[in-house]
């Protein structure tokens, strides 16, 4: 039987770059082509980042369409802790009793002991996206691997290696896998929207941190990627012109939200940066852009009063 193809895909598709690593979308928040879940079928095999809990069963789906089992999993590696990225590992778990989690060291206790990172989470969210982000199941620490600046992961023939990568979150770690040269990015280096080739900041509350991000983008370029590899959402293949973009974006975000948030309010600035980063915007949707600008219109604006209040060189 003819099927066609459809646009977006529970199975993993193959990247460009290389034969053995693969994507699927799992649909995060029910929007096409913003949950990216990467697939390393080598000797060991690996899974890049694990989406919300509600993606887990996706997951496991997309593993069983490519054909492996999800007892064939060895490495779950989140690129750090925040509910779309980790909280579908302690849902994959149970599936996955070869696997361990691989999470940036700072990330290892929220990761036994969710309850705060959750609660936190779903203080900052209004009730229909806290549904959306989901929730965590504590992992048990014997299954989890604390993740250092430069720590290494070897597959077979691809070697993974860490790097420690604040400046989104403090636990944020970018990997690069050696034998294609391509970094998967987490959210360190903001969001990428395919097809229209948007290009946004993603600078959360509370911790996000503007001098930490810039620091983590001048490591990127130096990496001198072949492609970066976004979780939010898939590969870009002009890695230099993306991450310049970033380095002017960022700064250009910040100083709109210091300059303009109190005298044209949250849904001002909101127009502003719209207008400034998504008037190319026609597969996605206006709704969803927004909401993930006005996630970092109140952390830039947290990022800007902890400057005022602690000052400098922290
Ligand atoms: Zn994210």
């Amino acid at each position: 039987m003819a099927r066609r193809p459809m646009l977006w895909s529970m199975s993993y598709a193959r990247l460009p770059f290389d034969p053995e690593t693969y994507l699927t979308d799992v649909r995060m928040f029910q929007q096409e082509g913003f949950g990216a879940v990467y697939l390393i079928d080598d000797e060991q095999k690996a899974i890049i980042e694990t989406g919300t809990s509600w993606d887990a069963s996706k997951i496991l789906e997309a593993v069983k369409t490519f054909g492996l089992q999800p007892s064939d999993i060895d490495a779950l590696v989140v690129s750090h802790i925040h509910l779309d990225h980790a909280g579908g590992a302690g849902f994959l778990l149970s599936d996955m009793p070869r696997a361990k989690v691989y999470v940036h060291e700072r990330g290892f206790k929220h990761l036994v002991d969710p309850s705060k990172l959750v609660a936190s989470a779903h203080q900052a969210l209004n009730d229909d996206e806290a549904d959306l982000f989901g929730t965590m199941r504590p992992i048990p620490p014997d299954r989890l691997v604390a993740v250092k600046d430069q720590d290494r992961l070897d597959l077979g023939t691809h070697s993974l290696v860490f790097y420690d990568s604040p400046g989104h979150a403090p636990h944020e770690l970018t990997i690069l896998d050696e034998r294609n040269r391509c970094v998967y990015t987490g959210d360190a280096a903001g969001l990428y929207f395919p097809g229209d080739e948007i290009l946004m900041p993603i600078a959360p509350a509370p911790s996000f941190d503007l001098e930490k991000n810039l620091e983590t983008f001048r490591h990127l370029l130096a990496l001198k990627p072949r492609a970066l590899l976004f979780s939010h959402y898939g590969p870009h293949t002009k890695p230099k012109a993306a991450i310049e973009a970033m380095m002017a974006l960022y700064p250009s975000w910040a100083r709109v939200v210091k300059q303009r948030l109190a005298s044209a309010g949250e849904d001002g600035v909101l127009q502003e940066l719209y207008d400034m980063s998504c008037r190319a915007a026609k597969r996605f949707p206006r709704d969803f852009l927004e909401r993930r600008i006005r996630v970092s219109i109140r952390g830039l604006a947290a990022y800007h009063e902890r400057l005022e209040h602690v000052g400098p060189g922290r």
